[in-house]
């Protein structure tokens, strides 16, 4: 069987590229390869009682599957080119806001409709932002939550299955050029394609490498983001997420020059475990659900590290420091302000007395023994400027816990479409080094599969 288009991967990039492909060429032969389970058959085995720690399954429930890395997420679509990657560079500013705009239409369609969109067009918590240091970013939040994230996902599963060929458990091994298309090897053969468009994400960033060193694809190291999650009595942050849901708020350290941003606010929500390449980070969501809302909201503080030459492997530098932290603590560790700041480590009695209760259930320890000097004091810097905008973020009760990291994926040289040097290969999503969210790895699908049926179907 000849493909016209193999996708490699099932996340957002992979659904929507396959669905708009469906749109304009309803008669194309799709296939997609997803190393991971069927959105119904992904569940991590680790239930806090029983498996409390990473077990390494064959594919990693929370990152594989059907949905991608962002099936369990809280599902927050933003609309914006301040963050999220750097999609517009290559499509342009205005592309790329009306893609995302229309997979949003699609998240609604689809079984999100009723869910609320929050915007920061002329919000006064801008200005509070800039009298005290610090810099909010424009966008328009769809915050699905993790309920609704996952319904739209079964709708679109349901609309997909019965157009297209899916192979589960399924990951590809290499991929070649052949004389008329490209050729995909698993261990259930070899499957042939006209098109390919590959879309394996931040789970599939190390078989990328070795694609595009087999390929001959130029690629380019990128940076790593190291910080913690903080987690706070909801109060203290309403007066922005009521409004914003949202914010995406921004630092310059006065020490470093460091940028330290607010990363994944998850108002009423819980702090999460997350497994990456086997070593535990953390992370956070919340329900769309009120039934489902805690006390607590929770974000991130990420210090963004570039490296210069001779430095490449910024992913394993961050790695390097969660396994520190994997190896303290066992996994995720936590610690109080108050504590860190008193340069002591956080025990369970002090965790039990103060006035947080937390949602994850990590090991106390001393985040000081595990985070470089640098980045410590960048969000230590970062948590006195909030507390400004924010009384009660720099309490002594509030939770720290680390590490979180977010890895990138090196850049792949791609063009203006989003093409390999290699005609009718394709690199999308998070996979590509260009995007870093939903909203961005979803339109790259879109604009790939609308640029293949006018081009080469
Ligand atoms: C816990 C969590 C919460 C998040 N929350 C948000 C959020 O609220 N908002 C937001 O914008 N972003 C969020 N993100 C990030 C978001 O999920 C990603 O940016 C997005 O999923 C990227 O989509 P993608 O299609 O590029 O890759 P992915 O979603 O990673 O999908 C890639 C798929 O390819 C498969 N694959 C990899 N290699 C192979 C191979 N060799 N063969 C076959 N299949 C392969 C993987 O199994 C995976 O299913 C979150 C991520 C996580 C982990």
């Amino acid at each position: 069987m000849q493909y016209d288009v193999m996708f490699i991967g099932a996340g957002p990039g992979g659904i929507f590229g396959a669905y708009e492909l469906l749109q304009k060429r309803p008669e194309a032969k799709i296939a997609i390869f997803e190393m991971g389970n069927p959105l119904e058959k992904r569940k991590c085995p680790i239930d806090g009682k029983k498996v409390k720690s990473c077990l390494k399954c064959k594919s990693c429930a929370i990152m594989s599957g059907f949905g991608g890395a962002g099936a369990f997420s809280d599902g927050k679509y933003n609309i914006t080119n301040q963050f999220g990657g750097t999609l517009y560079e290559h499509i342009g500013k205005e592309e790329a806001i009306d893609l995302m705009n229309y997979v949003d239409a699609l998240n609604l369609q689809y079984g999100g409709a009723g869910t609320h969109l929050y915007s920061t067009a002329d919000t006064k918590i801008k200005k509070l932002c800039v009298q005290n240091g610090l810099h909010l970013l424009e966008a328009s939040v769809r915050h699905l939550g993790t309920d609704i994230n996952y319904v739209v996902l079964e709708n679109l599963y349901q609309y997909l299955s019965e157009r297209v060929t899916f192979f589960f458990n399924t990951p590809v091994l290499g991929v070649e050029q052949t004389t008329d298309g490209y050729a995909v090897t698993t261990e259930q053969g070899t499957f042939t394609g006209k098109n390919c468009v590959i879309s394996a994400g931040r789970s599939g960033s190390k078989w990328m490498e070795t694609v595009c060193r087999d390929m001959n694809i130029p690629t380019k190291s990128n940076r790593v983001d190291i910080g913690v999650r903080v987690e706070l009595p909801a109060e203290v942050f309403s007066h922005l997420t009521d409004e914003l849901y949202e914010s995406k708020i921004v630092y310059r350290t006065s020490k470093f020059e460091d940028l330290v941003r607010t990363f994944c606010m998850n108002p009423h929500g819980v702090v999460v475990n997350e497994n990456t390449n086997g070593i535990i980070t953390v992370n956070g969501h919340s329900f769309e659900d009120p039934a489902k809302h805690t006390d607590n909201t929770n974000f991130a503080l990420l210090v963004a590290k570039h490296f210069s030459e001779p430095f490449h492997d910024s992913n394993g530098y961050g790695e390097s420091i969660a396994r520190l932290s994997n190896m303290l603590g066992g996994g995720v560790m936590v610690q109080r302000f108050g504590d860190l700041i008193r340069g002591r480590r956080s025990t369970q009695s002090r965790i039990d007395e103060g006035f947080i209760t937390p949602t994850l259930t990590a090991t106390p320890g001393d985040l000081s023994l595990v985070m470089p000097k640098r980045i410590l004091d960048g969000i230590i810097e970062m948590i006195y400027a909030l507390d400004k905008i924010a009384p009660g973020t720099a309490n002594d009760d509030t939770l720290l816990y680390g590490v979180e990291v977010k890895f990138y994926n090196m850049e792949v040289a791609i063009d203006e479409h989003l093409e390999t040097p290699h005609k009718g290969l394709f690199v999308i999503g998070d996979c590509s080094g260009v995007t870093h969210s939903l909203s961005h790895a979803s339109a790259s699908g879109v604009y790939v599969a609308r640029y293949m049926a006018e081009n080469y179907l």
